[in-house]
């Protein structure tokens, strides 16, 4: 006869397994464990593992098996979707894994999956080189890679997934796996677009270009359709080099803009110049084209400088709820929807950002990595921040009926770095094409579902 004992470690032989630390609730430092950076998603793991390799990892996931506990992974902590944590389950944490090694005669480098942007953009910088990351230093390389990856550099070299070499993975057995273009290609092909579905990457590396300063920051506008008509026929046709994202937002209290603009709706270019200072002219003049400016910010700086111009503004703690939509241009609809909703943004803190998804971006094809939409030109985020949980219901309101009214002049799928936790409905349009695919990759690799919190491909 057999007899079932149940799981036979503890967190106690869990603590022995690991060099990190692992916090469960009777621990002082227990809620500035469990914190992530959207305030929305306040949950009580079991267990929190602050993993400092890749053998930490494997033990946290296997104890999470052994126990039956739901796994959350967390890099940087900005999933506005809370995947970060999750109540009564394990959380392994990577913020401690934070290296960075580059190889300057290779241009390339490897980071460990806990790296922020921040981070990353510091150690390149050093060697005058750089990859397309994210436009908020204090992002993870990790969620942000996995799912595609937008920002300044997106025209000229693509999306961060398009620039990753290689990854070390933590699979849902805790064995771990190196993948790139040869060893294990599907994985490493799943990767590049299809989130945390697959394990935890302990280590990403990354082909880099070089990129030392550039020119960029803010030129505000009325908010006008006009404006973002104007803008993306300048985007659509500027050399790769150029990058502007379309944001609109209340005017903020910053003294580039005048007080009588501070917390009117606006326009503004967020623009990365990336080529020759002799050129920063023509940009100027390309973005006096726009429309009338009301404000601006403008100047030549180091490159890991730009991605940190909204840090302050995006402190951990806030609450967020946002949406995301692909578009093939912009239309005269898409731009009614964000005029109507740009009008009535609630709150300083809240923003709607269009990324340029063309250029370098286009010379991937749909099926090369997981990230299906390499047809759309734009990728728009957008979504209430707030600090008061009090405002929660109408923020949830206001960003729902925004998706309501621009989803008939979008394209059916959006980015999975931008949808929320109630998006899970939207996974197959996200993938396009390339969803059939992921799930025969989950079956090898996630069988059983583990890395399931996420916009999660079921196997
Ligand atoms: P986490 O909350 O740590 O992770 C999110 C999820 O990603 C995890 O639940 C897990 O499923 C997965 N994950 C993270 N790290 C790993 C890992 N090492 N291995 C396996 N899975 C992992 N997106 C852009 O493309 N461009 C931007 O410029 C941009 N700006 C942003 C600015 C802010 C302020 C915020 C909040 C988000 C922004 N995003 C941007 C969206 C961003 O890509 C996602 O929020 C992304 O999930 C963040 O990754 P993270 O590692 O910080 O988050």
């Amino acid at each position: 006869m057999t007899t079932t004992t149940g799981p036979q470690t503890t967190p106690d032989t869990l603590r022995g397994a690991v060099r990190g630390t692992v916090v469960t609730r009777d621990d002082p430092s227990y809620d500035e464990s469990r914190r992530v950076y959207n305030a929305l998603h306040d949950r009580r793991p079991a267990v929190v593992v602050h993993a400092v390799d890749a053998g930490d990892v494997m033990a946290a996931v296997r104890y999470a098996r052994e126990h039956e506990l739901p796994l959350a992974v967390r890099g940087g902590s900005h999933s506005v979707a809370g995947f970060g944590t999750v109540d009564d389950g394990l959380v392994v944490d990577l913020s401690r894994m934070r290296g960075v090694r580059v190889d300057p005669a290779a241009r390339t480098a490897r980071a460990e999956g806990g790296a922020t942007w921040g981070d990353f953009n510091h150690a390149t910088h050093a060697f005058g080189l750089a990859t397309t990351g994210g436009v908020v230093s204090t992002t993870g390389i990790g969620g942000l890679t996995l799912g595609g990856g937008m920002g300044h550099l997106a025209r000229r070299y693509g999306l961060s997934c398009d620039n990753l070499i290689a990854a070390d993975v933590v699979t849902a057995e805790g064995a771990l796996v190196s993948c790139d273009n040869e060893r294990h290609p599907d994985l490493f092909w799943a990767l590049r677009g299809g989130g945390g579905n697959f394990g935890v990457a302990v280590s990403l590396a990354y082909r880099l270009h070089p990129v030392t300063d550039v020119f960029g920051g803010l030129s505000c506008y009325p908010l006008d359709g006009g404006v973002a008509r104007a803008w993306q026929e300048m985007i659509t046709v500027a050399p790769w080099e150029l990058n502007s994202i379309l944001v609109l937002a209340l005017g903020p209290e910053e003294p580039f803009l005048p007080e009588r603009w501070h917390g009117r709706p606006i326009c503004a270019a967020f623009t990365c110049f990336s080529g020759p200072e002799a050129e920063d002219e023509k940009v100027l003049a390309r973005l006096d084209g726009l429309g009338p400016v009301i404000g601006r910010f403008m100047e030549r700086m180091p490159y890991p400088v730009i991605n940190t111009l909204f840090d302050e503004q995006l402190p951990p703690g806030l609450y967020h709820y946002w949406k995301g939509n692909f578009s093939r241009g912009l239309s005269d609809g898409a731009i009614a929807a964000h005029m109507e909703y740009g009008a009535t943004m609630p709150s300083l803190e809240s923003d709607t950002a269009i990324f340029p998804i063309d250029g370098a971006c286009h010379r991937m094809g749909p099926e090369d990595t997981a990230f299906a939409y390499r047809d759309a030109d734009f990728s728009h985020s957008f979504g209430g921040t707030w600090t008061d949980p009090a405002d929660s219901d109408d923020n949830i309101a206001w960003t729902r009926a925004y998706d309501t009214a621009l989803r008939p002049h979008t394209q059916e799928g959006g980015y999975v770095n931008f949808m929320d936790t109630d998006d899970q409905d939207r996974v197959r349009v996200n993938y396009r094409q390339n969803y059939d695919r992921l799930r025969t990759v989950k079956r090898a690799y996630d069988p059983d579902n583990v890395f399931r919190l996420n916009q999660n491909i079921e196997p």
